[in-house]
């Protein structure tokens, strides 16, 4: 519920409602506005209250959040949000292309991979130090040595690091190094672990399960800014479907849902979205078009020779191209690289 206050409503009949919130036993949430306060109730049927509050001085009306998500919503936050990595700011009119490879492999291969994303543009660097894997046999990752060379690149070409926390245990560790947390499909649903990173203050890339329905994917982001952590960013990464053909299946249109329903901002990641490098700069183009505040692309030096996910890893020379494509796009669409 949403309760809004008169536009002359003064602080102490503001604090009154929300003393009578508590008093209920649910979680009041001051939203300042231009015009007037509003004041957020959490909890799962605060429907109760509505009479209640309605009686007390300097309340205008209290209107259902019709969505089980709140501090997400657009309904709670008019206004896009932006999230900010270091220096880099992901929201309108921002466009963030965090570019590197699927996992750090080694010292030679992450500087390689580092640089030409750097001199192509990308705007953050990516690397899996800790990997989930289908497979207990394949390549899972260098752990902390391969967090120590991300952040050793971070240092020698100033880009943020983004990469991927794998358990609620942890968290501490992969926070000390990255700029953005990232939390894969697979843990969208790992509540655990969503409160655990809620209760960092690090920014968090929240993957959408590739199996989760928007609604489900806004819930987990909920977990997070429950924890008192706000700076969420979205990651449409494709899901499962009936399709064979692609290795998932890319939901753009799940961006425009996005950016109604949540005042997050959402990025794409049309690698993982389909499994082959030659569908990624297509994929990327139209993420742009459809409104997405960046990209997320895997880049190897030699996809060949990749560890992990070579067939849809662009190389240099490939995303180089990419990069002068989308230049003169964003330009038409009013955002902004950087
Ligand atoms: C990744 O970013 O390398 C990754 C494992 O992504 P996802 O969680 O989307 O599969
Ligand atoms: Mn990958």
């Amino acid at each position: 519920m949403l309760i809004l206050m008169k536009a002359d409503a003064p602080p102490d009949q503001v604090n009154a409602v929300m003393e009578k919130v508590r008093e209920h036993g649910f979680r009041p949430l001051e939203l300042p506005g231009q015009e007037r306060t509003a004041i957020g109730v959490l909890g799962s049927n605060p429907i109760q209250l509505r009479d209640l509050v309605l009686s007390l001085p300097g309340v205008a009306d209290a209107v259902p959040v019709s969505k089980p998500f709140k501090l997400v919503s657009r309904e709670f936050h008019p206004q896009s949000s932006v999230v900010t990595v270091r220096d880099r700011s992901f929201g309108p009119p921002h466009f963030q292309v965090i570019a590197g490879p699927c996992s750090v492999e080694s010292e030679a291969q992450l500087m390689a991979a580092a640089e030409a994303v750097k001199a192509a543009g990308a705007t953050l660097l990516r690397g899996g130090a800790f990997k989930p894997r289908t497979s207990p046999y394949s390549f899972r990752g260098l752990g902390e040595a391969g967090l120590e060379l991300l952040a050793k690149a971070r240092d020698a070409l100033g880009l943020p690091i983004v990469t991927e926390v794998l358990t609620t245990e942890e968290v501490p560790l992969v926070a000390g190094y990255a700029d953005l947390l990232q939390v894969g499909a697979r843990n969208c649903q790992n509540f655990g672990l969503l409160e655990a990173v809620g209760r960092t203050r690090k920014p968090i890339l929240l993957k959408r399960g590739m199996s989760n329905t928007i609604e489900e994917w806004l819930l987990s982001a909920e977990y997070i800014v429950g924890q008192g952590n706000d700076d969420v960013i979205l990651c449409e990464r494709g899901i499962r479907t009936f399709e064979g053909f692609t290795r998932n299946t890319l939901d753009l249109g799940a961006v425009p849902v996005v950016k109604e329903l949540s005042h997050l901002p959402v990025i794409v990641d049309p690698s993982h979205g389909s499994g082959h490098w030659w569908m990624v700069p297509p994929l990327a183009r139209a993420a742009a078009a459809v409104g997405a505040d960046g990209l997320l692309i895997e880049v190897h030096p030699a996809p060949d020779e990749a560890l992990s996910d070579g067939a849809q890893s662009l190389n240099p020379v490939k995303f180089q191209h990419l990069m002068r494509e989308l230049a003169p796009l964003l330009d038409t669409l009013g955002i902004r690289l950087g």
